[in-house]
């Protein structure tokens, strides 16, 4: 399940595929099932585009209609040809199903689902900091996206990196492996980080080498059991160095997530070890 946790890439990726699969042709099928929007019918109206903007998707319809969807822990969207059987899961979690002659996309369990104007977008993505796999990232994103973290400089960097506002793209993988690679915990203050442009400059160039691969890479490895330096490695050793690697909570209350760290490579605060812990992350990380 922790595996599965839409980040940036993967969100980018299912746009991408919902892209190649609608854009360019009408709709023949629109079946929404939020009780909002059960009365919504888009068919007829071709599909524009479908756009990755941090971990919000927007697919855009002829006649200015955009279709926002995030899918948080549990969302997905699959596309299917004409007589495939559909496989995203039980018929009661379908949210959406969009279908043009040739493909149809369901949406799964999406927790977040709206139509808006397309020239409104900005009210479901307008709060989002500079996007991670925005084409057209550059100095100025990156300068824009370390004022928004210094803002709040005795912010734990974990949540800072993880938090939409700062930055669009991050989720809980790449947070553990970033803030290994900058070398300090995930608890150390932003304004303790020693080289936070770095920090920012690596997220987007991970988020831009995965964003067509399959697996996530922040190592440059991509053999089994060596793809990342301390996420998800909890019975396992850090990368670099075989300590055993650290896992806890983070994040606001009823929000936490695991959070891995090497106690070797990375200096800076960390929660006291509890006996209980291990026991309760293998279960969470199932
Ligand atoms: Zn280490």
């Amino acid at each position: 399940m922790m595996e599965g946790v839409p980040e940036g890439d993967t969100v980018w990726q299912t746009a991408a595929r919902l892209h190649a699969a609608l854009a360019g042709s009408e709709l023949t099928r629109c079946d929404l099932r939020v009780p909002r929007l059960a009365t919504v019918d888009l068919t007829g109206h071709r599909v524009e585009s479908v756009r990755a903007r941090g971990k919000h998707l927007l697919a855009r319809f002829e006649g200015g209609w955009t279709l926002h969807s995030h899918l948080r822990m549990e969302g997905a969207w699959q596309v299917y040809q004409a007589g495939e059987s559909w496989r995203g899961g039980p018929g009661h979690q379908i949210r959406a199903i969009l279908g043009t002659e040739a493909r149809t996309a369901v949406g799964y369990r999406l927790p977040v689902l709206d139509l808006l104007r397309t020239a409104e977008e900005a009210k479901a993505v307008g709060h989002l900091g500079p996007d991670l796999l925005d084409p057209a990232w550059g100095e100025s994103s990156a300068q824009e996206a370390l004022r928004r973290l210094r803002a709040r400089p005795d912010r734990a960097i974990g949540e800072a990196l993880v938090d939409q506002h700062n930055l669009a793209g991050v989720g809980n993988v790449y947070k553990s492996e970033l803030c290994f690679v900058g070398g300090v915990t995930p608890w150390t203050r932003v304004a303790d980080v020693p080289d936070l442009p770095r920090m920012v400059d690596l997220a987007h160039r991970l988020l831009e080498a995965n964003r067509e691969r399959p697996m996530r890479v922040t190592t440059g490895e991509t053999r089994a059991g060596r793809t990342l330096w301390v996420y998800g490695r909890k019975r396992g050793t850090c990368l670099r160095c075989g300590t055993p690697v650290r896992s806890g909570d983070q994040g606001a209350a009823g929000e936490e997530r695991v959070t891995y760290w090497c106690p070797h490579c990375q200096a800076g605060p960390a929660p006291a070890p509890s006996p209980w812990r291990g026991g309760r992350d293998a279960q969470r990380g199932r």
